[in-house]
């Protein structure tokens, strides 16, 4: 038996194996299982080499297994093993070399010693008050050795007999770490980081209900699929196995996705993995199932946000890529050249395949437009590359259920829909119901008018008009339709400006009093087939505000009143009536005309006795726009009834 220092100066790296990895402890098992596929795959390899000795290769399982009474976990395999030259080599020297330096040189800084070296076999002290290596290398005459360590820098290294070829790592469990020791944490560990690995795990047995009991079978309990569908060519799938391994991947989830994407580069990096497009109904259930993030087979992390764009991480599926470093923090991830590189490629093949789907079927394209659009509308918005490529297949929708990318659908409305200063005018609703009076208007004088109903369509409508030059979306609800998209100087009244306020004063004397709701009074010459009165609402307002609703920094629009314009409608024979009805009066005012005061005289119109009316035709207008409710509502039936009574 020999005894030493495992080759680290400072006595620390255990209490810093313990402290700093705890909150991450359950990694252990993944780092321990890892080295057993390794050692397992690595004689595989030696055994395809031209001239290689046979070498049994009949059983090639991992094993896992837990000893309750010894307070033992071992993990086995039969693998390369090792000579104790070996261990000393791999386990006693190298493991701490660059650890120690590391140590040192980030003393203060917690965070990055975790993140930044995979702590491998050495992690099994995290949850262990010894460790024990059992091994016996595959070469001929190998002698078996027996390692064992207490958590100090001390090991004791002796020969030992051992029959099968491979390594046993036994873990003595730390009391505190008890969880370690129950059937049901480690299995659930090995479904959650070994469920694709390449070479088998078993894990006790199989067991079946029988008779209301649970049995035990003579079968193993293999934990993993050791072919996932990532793995294999694209050309030996069927749409049904990725639908299949879809529900392998989430086994809770009943959709099926929409479509796939099967990745593989292997220049400048080794990527593979496939992602799905799921079926997006609200923001609620986008992140529910996660992109599940694999280092050869082995799951890391479920966390991609830092290797995806954000808005990749709407959809589902896996990668799987050797180039991601394993055990680093999140801001280091961020900003290492290989995962900036993998980020980018997945942008350029999601919207290379959406390019492809949108080409070879167009119609289909569009059934599943209302699935993917909150997707591909994250990714515009926040992604100027995918925004480039995505502008050729992301689609509009108008009222008649129609879908075009908006160049083409800037190219069919352009004839009819351009204003007098050359701009490009979209109407769109995102409330056909509410807005029916103005669509109806907008239908007669032949404009077209688009549905803006989701939740990132106000956030795109922007986008789009800071990437086109003179194009305007305006809701077909905010303005007269002739000042929606104007064409020439609008028709003039032959009102003046004082018979104008009168009118404008006897209507606000009788506007709605809300809270948080302010109505502006306004007289215009809009059309004669127009309501006598009605509401518009200034589109600028009001995309502040719903923006505002998603992006922080711009509650002050949140805060503000909604407002509404009542337009007065100067052109329509009931308004003309009213004018008729006012009546004038002279009164004299002081005004201040170069620092001195001046008494002038002024016609001032009012309108009285016309209260009835007053209300009506407001309540008309709100009416019209679906604002007018409960008492409000029941007010003016019964006034309706009792004018129709005269
Ligand atoms: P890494 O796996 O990152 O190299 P580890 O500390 O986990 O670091 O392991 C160090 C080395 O010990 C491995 O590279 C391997 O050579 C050897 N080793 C560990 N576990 C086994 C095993 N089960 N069978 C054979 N060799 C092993």
């Amino acid at each position: 038996m020999s005894k030493g220092n495992i080759g680290v100066t400072s006595d620390n790296i255990f209490p810093v194996i313990k402290k700093f990895l705890y909150s991450d402890h359950e990694i252990f098992l993944r780092e321990l299982i890892s080295n057993a596929v390794d050692a397992t795959t690595k004689l595989k390899v030696i055994s395809r080499q031209p001239g290689a000795v046979s070498i049994p290769m009949d059983d090639m399982r991992v094993r896992v297994s837990i000893d309750k009474k010894k307070k033992t976990l071992t993990v086995s395999d039969h693998g390369i093993g090792m000579t104790a030259e070996e261990v000393d080599k791999y386990i006693n020297q190298i493991a701490f070399s660059g650890a120690e330096e590391f140590v040192n040189k980030y003393k203060d800084k917690t965070e990055a010693i975790i993140g930044h070296f995979g702590l491998g076999f050495y992690s099994a002290f995290m949850v262990s008050k010894k460790v024990e290596i059992f091994s016996l290398s595959y070469q001929e005459d190998a002698k078996a050795v027996h390692w064992s360590c207490e958590g100090s820098p001390e090991y004791t290294m002796e020969e030992t007999i051992k029959a099968e070829r491979g390594t046993d790592i036994v873990l003595h469990i730390d009391d505190e770490f008890s969880q370690y020791l129950e059937d049901a944490t480690i299995e659930g560990l090995l479904k959650k980081y070994c469920k694709f690995l390449p070479v088998e795990i078993a894990f006790g047995k199989k067991k079946e209900w029988k008779d209301g009991k649970e049995v035990e079978l003579d079968e193993e309990n293999i934990i993993n699929d050791i072919n996932p569908a990532w793995t294999r060519k694209p050309a030996d799938l069927k749409d049904e196995d990725y639908d299949k391994f879809y529900h392998e991947l989430y086994p809770m989830q009943m959709d099926e996705p929409l479509f796939h994407i099967h990745l593989n580069v292997d220049y400048p990096f080794n990527l593979t993995g496939i992602l799905y497009f799921p079926k997006i109904k609200s923001n609620l259930d986008v992140k529910r199932n996660k992109i599940q993030l694999y280092c050869n087979q082995v799951y890391v992390t479920d966390e991609v946000e830092n290797i995806v764009p954000e808005y990749l991480t709407l959809l589902h599926g896996v990668i799987d890529s050797p180039d991601i470093p394993l055990n680093v923090s999140r801001s280091y991830l961020q900003s290492d050249n290989n995962v900036k590189k993998i980020s980018g490629y997945i942008t350029k093949k999601v919207a290379d395949k959406l390019a492809e789907l949108y080409k070879a079927d167009k119609e289909d394209f569009a059934k599943k437009w209302d699935d993917i659009k909150m997707f591909i509308q994250f990714g515009m918005l926040t992604d100027e590359k995918f925004y480039e490529k995505a502008k050729e297949f992301a689609l509009v929708k108008n009222l008649g259920g129609e879908y075009a990318t908006l160049d083409e659908y800037m190219d069919k409305v352009r004839e009819n829909q351009v204003d007098k200063d050359g701009n490009l005018v979209l109407l769109y609703t995102n409330d056909a119901d509410a807005h029916y009076t103005s669509i109806e208007r907008a239908k007669a004088k032949g404009y077209d008018v688009l549905v803006m109903d989701g939740e990132l369509d106000v956030h795109c409508m922007s986008q789009a008009e800071q990437k086109h030059e003179k194009l305007r979306f305006v809701r077909v609800d905010s303005d007269t339709i002739e000042n929606l998209i104007k064409k020439e100087e609008t028709a003039k009244d032959t009102y003046s400006d004082e018979q104008k306020e009168g009118l404008r004063k006897a209507f606000e004397a009788y506007i709605p009093q809300a809270e948080k709701l302010n109505y502006y009074v306004s007289c215009e010459a809009a059309s004669a087939d127009a309501l006598p009165v009605f509401l518009t609402q200034n589109e600028f307002m009001r995309r502040m505000k719903e923006m505002s609703a998603h992006q922080q920094g711009m509650s002050f629009y949140g805060q503000m009143p909604d407002s509404y314009n009542l337009v007065v409608n100067t052109n329509h024979p009931l308004i003309q009536e009213l004018v008729e009805k006012e009546t004038s009066e002279e009164v004299q005012e002081e005004v201040e005309k170069d620092g001195k005061k001046e008494t002038v005289v002024k016609t001032v119109y009012s309108l009285s006795g016309e209260e009835e009316r007053l209300k009506q035709l407001i309540d008309i207008a709100l009416l019209a726009s679906g604002r007018l409710k409960g008492e409000a509502l029941a007010k003016f039936v019964n006034r309706s009834v009792e004018l129709m009574g005269r």
